[in-house]
């Protein structure tokens, strides 16, 4: 398959204190694809996934959006320095994150959560945002709940809710770290449900997970990280069923 990339990482690095987290990632996805990103807790998943949102800066290395170098400008003598606060700000809209903890403003009710941004990011005004925001909440199953309060909600709904406030900013690419670890088992379902919507809709995908079924339903690739390094990439049946990689294998022994 060769698509239009997306969203790519070149050479990514990055040290904290000692430890070398990205050790020269090269990472992309194609328009309307969605890679599932396995490997071990430590790995650097979480890293490179803050990363790509522009949450944090790399040691060396290019985030890409559709081609567009991200999170730098050039100087007019050539070289490049980061963007300042604001300009990220409105390069961050691009880019949705959902994070394993849902992260949403606790004193906030659910429709308030998915109309800040629209109203404080995007500068839309209240009514709109109020029925943008209402029709993101209806497609993730929560349009009954715009009053409550996160705590009123179960860990499923909070993180549906989170789902929808990340995509109501109409990303081009939506990034998943672990959305489903933090929930209960029986949870589970009705996030990875809303999730696979969204892929058949065509959204561009990149998901940290441990559901191997869900990788191997949903997902178009599915790569193994290790120590900072990508080891193996394959379709899903490749994957799983068939890995190159003595690591991958012994990674899939523990998961199963
Ligand atoms: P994963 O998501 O695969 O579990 P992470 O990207 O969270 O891995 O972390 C990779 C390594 O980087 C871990 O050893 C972790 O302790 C370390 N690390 C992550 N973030 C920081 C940070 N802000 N400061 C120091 N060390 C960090
Ligand atoms: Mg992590």
């Amino acid at each position: 398959m060769t698509g239009t990339p997306v969203l790519e990482a070149v050479g990514l690095h990055r040290t904290y204190g000692q430890t070398e987290v990205l050790k020269g990632v090269d990472f992309s996805v194609d328009k309307g694809q969605v890679k599932a990103l396995l490997g071990p807790s430590g790995s650097g998943k979480s890293t490179i996934l803050r990363l790509m949102a522009l949450l944090e800066h790399p040691d060396s290395g290019d985030i890409l959006l559709n081609g567009k170098q991200l999170g730098v400008t050039s100087t007019s003598d050539g070289r490049s320095r980061r963007l300042p606060e604001r300009k990220l700000a409105v390069q961050r809209r691009d880019i949705g994150m959902v994070f394993q903890r849902f992260n949403l403003f606790a004193h906030l009710d659910v429709l308030h959560n998915v109309t800040l941004a629209l109203t404080e990011v995007s500068g839309i005004r209240k009514a709109a945002a109020v029925d943008q925001a209402t029709a993101m909440l209806e497609r993730v199953g929560m349009a009954d709940r715009l009053h409550h309060y996160p705590g009123e909600l179960s860990g499923g709904q909070q993180q549906r809710v989170a789902i929808a406030r990340a995509l109501v900013l109409n990303p081009t690419v939506m990034l998943f770290d672990e959305p489903t670890s933090a929930l209960d088992p029986e949870l589970v379902g009705e996030v990875l449900e809303v999730m696979e919507a969204l892929a058949d809709s065509g959204m561009t995908m990149v998901v940290v997970t441990h559901e191997a079924r869900f990788a191997r339903r949903v997902a178009d690739e599915v790569m193994l990280f290790d120590s900072g390094t990508i080891v193996e990439v394959a379709p899903p049946e490749e994957f799983f069923d068939n890995p190159q990689h003595d690591r991958t294998r012994q990674f899939l022994a523990k998961l199963h």
